[in-house]
């Protein structure tokens, strides 16, 4: 077999010199992994720009992500709709401002076919590993249904996508139903059955109202009280939504109020946790307005900042837990038997099901572990030694070519991911077009440069109110540090993100000088609330 060099900067030589050697792997310029908001958001504005060549391999049977997977009773964003969708694909017919899954995941799947990218998907296919190859400057990626080579990896896998099951003594050995909230067991029938629901975090204060209508009994087993705001859900009338479809500039602007009530949240986040005083007297009144008895209000009232766990919202929580089929337990669970939950004052609360609503990994992301970067380790490794951390949340150092989107430090405990995932995505295109333009086989940030961006940010956390507040929490990491939240503004964040800094790259390929008059127009982001 021949083994003729071919040009690192052509990555067309490079696919075909690799297709010859193994007519087995099938070669795309990139390949994006998941179809959630953000591999979704990544094929619709890859084909915008023409870059027609790239697949999408998604492990489930349906784009959606989150949104597909979590289909538990009560179920629902909680941020509101209008804001809580892609710029580029407004939905006028959002039922109401918080909007349930189902209309979520049918937003998805009608954004999805329209966008007329659907035939690149890949659906039932699950990534196994992704090894960077320095020789041909791409990435081999295994799945389960064969071998891809891909010039670039964008990765929307998802912070909140794999399921995290509590250690708990003897969980193992229940006999009756046990599920976790993100794989509901549509199966099983609650009506009539005694129902134990671990956890009160942001799926659990969904789970709880909808459970309590039809148990016969139901334990809340609560390990930190949350704080929970009243829920300003309203329906839309028809006149309401005919009003939004005829007048796109209507849309638009409620988008844009609805953007910038959220980042007023800013400062109390993460400059002075005081001034969250008005809505921590808000989440005070939701508990009196729910629960009458003193002690069990006293035990739903958190011991810390408000903000400093995630903000949680709901109308129907409180006055679930002062049920009488209800009980909140607020002693450590010790351990489960086949047909019980044991806590560590000895009490033993037999029951059917068992709902784990105990969140996801989200500092240790699993997919991590199977990228291999330049130096053969995996992103996992790096992570382990440094602390998860990458530049502007999307490129690592030692990954070329790597595109992390819901990458460290780009959540957020106030608004809506979809707009990060935008900034991401806008980010980049503008590397792909500089990669493109100057034909540069790969790029990865450069060490020193992604450091200061990192240390900047971490001191920057210390004023927040996820440090400062007083309670620990899933945006942490086991050093303490947090590696999940961005601590500014959203709009700081777009415009961080929004050119492409080829100056903080290392570069691999010679720049070919640009023939004139035939640049590409820049990508331009779609025109959204803080243009
Ligand atoms: P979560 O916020 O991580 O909450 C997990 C809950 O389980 C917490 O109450 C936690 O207690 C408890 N827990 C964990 N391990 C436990 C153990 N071993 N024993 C007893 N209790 C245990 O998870 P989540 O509610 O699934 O939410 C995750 C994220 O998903 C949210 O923060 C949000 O970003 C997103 N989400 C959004 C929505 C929405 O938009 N409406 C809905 C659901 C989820 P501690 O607090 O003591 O750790």
């Amino acid at each position: 077999m021949s083994t003729t060099a071919t040009d690192p900067a052509d990555p067309a030589a490079q696919a075909a010199q690799a297709e010859q050697a193994d007519p087995t792997v099938r070669h795309v310029d990139h390949l994006v992994i998941g179809a959630g908001f953000a591999g979704l958001c990544a094929a619709i504005k890859l084909q915008e720009d023409g870059e027609h060549d790239f697949v999408v391999i998604e492990k489930g049977d349906d784009v959606g992500g989150t949104w597909r997977d979590n289909t538990y009773p009560g179920a629902a964003c909680d941020v509101p709709s209008q804001l809580y969708s892609f710029s580029f694909a407004p939905n006028p017919d959002w039922t109401s401002s918080f909007s349930p899954q189902p209309e979520i995941q049918a937003y998805l799947r009608r954004v999805a076919r329209e966008s007329g990218t659907l035939d690149r998907f890949r659906f039932g296919t699950r990534v196994e590993d992704a090894t960077w190859d320095d020789a041909t400057a791409r990435w081999t990626v295994q799945t389960s249904a064969g071998t891809w080579s891909a010039g670039s990896l964008v990765v929307g896998a998802g912070g909140l996508s794999e399921p995290k099951l509590p250690d708990i003594e003897g969980i193992g050995d229940f006999c009756g139903h046990l599920f976790h909230s993100a794989r509901w067991d549509h199966d099983v029938d609650l009506a009539g059955k005694r129902v134990a629901v671990i956890g009160t975090g942001a799926s659990a204060i969904q789970i709880v109202p909808e459970v309590q209508r039809v148990a016969a009994r139901l334990d809340v087993y609560q390990r930190t009280a949350p704080w929970v705001i009243p829920r300003n859900d309203r329906r839309y009338s028809a006149l309401e939504r005919a009003a939004l479809r005829r007048m796109p500039g209507l849309q638009r602007a409620y988008r844009t109020a609805v953007y910038w009530a959220r980042e007023t949240y800013v400062p109390a986040f993460t400059l002075e946790p005081g001034i969250a005083y008005p809505a921590r007297k808000l989440a005070e009144a939701n508990i009196a307005r729910g629960i009458s008895d003193p002690d069990l209000r006293e035990r739903v009232t958190p011991h810390f900042a408000l903000g400093c766990k995630r903000v949680l919202i709901s109308n129907a929580y409180y006055p679930a837990l002062a049920a009488g089929n209800v009980d909140l337990v607020t002693d450590r669970i010790a351990r489960v038997t086949p047909t019980s939950v044991v806590t560590a004052d000895g009490t033993e609360r037999e029951v059917d099901v068992i709902i784990v609503a105990t969140g996801f990994h989200t500092t240790e992301l699993p997919i991590t572990e199977h990228l291999v970067g330049r130096r053969g380790r995996t992103l996992a490794e790096r992570w382990r030694e440094s602390g998860m951390a990458a530049y502007k949340g999307t490129t690592v150092p030692e990954f070329p070519n790597l595109f992390l989107l819901v990458g460290p430090n780009t959540g957020l405990g106030h608004s809506s991911m979809v707009f990060m995932i935008e900034s991401q995505v806008q980010y980049v295109r503008q590397a792909l077009r500089t990669m493109r333009l100057n034909r540069y086989a790969a790029l990865e940030p450069r060490e020193d440069v992604a450091a200061r961006w990192n240390d900047r940010l971490q001191q920057r956390m210390k004023r927040t109110v996820w440090h400062r507040g007083g309670c620990s929490s899933w945006y942490l990491d086991e050093h303490g540090r947090n590696t999940t939240l961005w601590p500014r503004t959203t709009f700081g964040f777009r415009a961080a993100l929004r050119e492409f800094d080829a100056a903080a790259y290392a570069v691999r390929g010679e720049p070919a000088p640009l023939p004139t008059g035939t640049i590409p127009p820049t990508p331009q982001q779609t025109e959204d609330v803080p243009a």
